[in-house]
């Protein structure tokens, strides 16, 4: 696979919005609205957890996939409130957000964690979408390349190399996620550009004395999260390294969302100006 034929994902966190009837009816508008338009990139919706039934119901037979926002690793137990990888797969969900920057921040989820949900949910084939990204400070401490690298390695760790193609990174700033702060898309590209060498360089370095491994950083979707909606998403999406975006706030209604979704098709297609570094 080239980096040309590496997905474009438009993928919308609904975080903890929408009753069942409010998700079921705005899956249906997504669905209405996507099937007016041919070659869409991959779209995914991750509602709630209760709306998950009716949203997949949705979007059935349609462009649109679903996604949980977040899981636990074990594969059942006594983990009271928790939602295990088997019973996303048994609802037919194909992603799952792992490691989003408010589940870091106000439900302890740490790198360990990530990792060990990362490998359950390529163990129980979902699509993992793994977010990180630099605080404020962490950014104004020049700390931005040190945080993303060890976020990356350490989703990673004892990751086979073989099982690293599904994965989907997320590049996030937490200073950026609704706040209406947009990170620069060249730095954004920055970012996502590294992201894919810390991958590569964790697996060159993990094969110790094997040739080198191939360059899958190139491979993998890397997308940008942070505010992103109409305005500022055609320059964001047509930098080289940035494969789409994760989104919150204008993932909320179908006016908002839509226009993200026709700037991933042109980007898709290759018809956004290139904003390469
Ligand atoms: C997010 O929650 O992942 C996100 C990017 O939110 P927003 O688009 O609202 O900044």
């Amino acid at each position: 696979m080239s980096k040309q034929t590496r997905k474009t994902i438009i993928a919308g966190n609904w975080k903890m919005n929408k009753t069942r009837k409010a998700a079921q009816e705005l899956a249906e508008a997504i669905v209405a609205a996507c099937a007016k338009h041919n070659d869409l990139p991959e779209i995914v919706v991750c509602p709630p957890f209760t709306a998950l039934p009716e949203v997949l119901a949705a979007v059935k037979g349609s462009a649109v996939s679903t996604g949980a926002q977040n899981m636990d690793y074990h594969p059942s137990g006594a983990f009271t409130g928790e939602i295990a990888p088997p019973m996303l797969t048994d609802l037919a969900v194909k992603y799952v957000i792992i490691g989003h920057s408010e589940r870091r921040q106000f439900f302890g989820e740490t790198n360990a964690s990530v990792n060990l949900k990362l490998k359950a949910a390529l163990e129980h084939k979902l699509v993992p979408i793994v977010c990180v990204g630099e605080t404020l400070d962490e950014r104004e401490s020049d700390l931005t390349d040190n945080v993303i690298c060890h976020q990356v390695a350490a989703a990673l760790a004892d990751v086979a190399i073989e099982s690293v193609d599904p994965i989907v990174f997320a590049y996030e700033p937490v200073w950026a996620i609704g706040t209406g702060k947009t990170c620069e898309a060249t730095e954004a590209n920055r970012v996502c550009h590294l992201i894919r060498s810390t991958i590569d360089g964790y697996y060159q370095s993990s094969q110790k004395g094997a040739p080198a491994a191939e360059m899958v950083g190139n491979l993998i979707p890397v997308l940008y999260g942070g505010s992103v909606k109409a305005s500022n998403v055609d320059e964001i999406l047509s930098k080289e390294d940035v494969d789409g975006a994760l989104v919150g706030g204008a993932s909320l209604t179908v006016e908002d969302f839509l226009p993200l979704i026709l700037s991933a098709q042109k980007r898709k297609q290759g018809s956004l100006s290139k904003g390469a570094v």
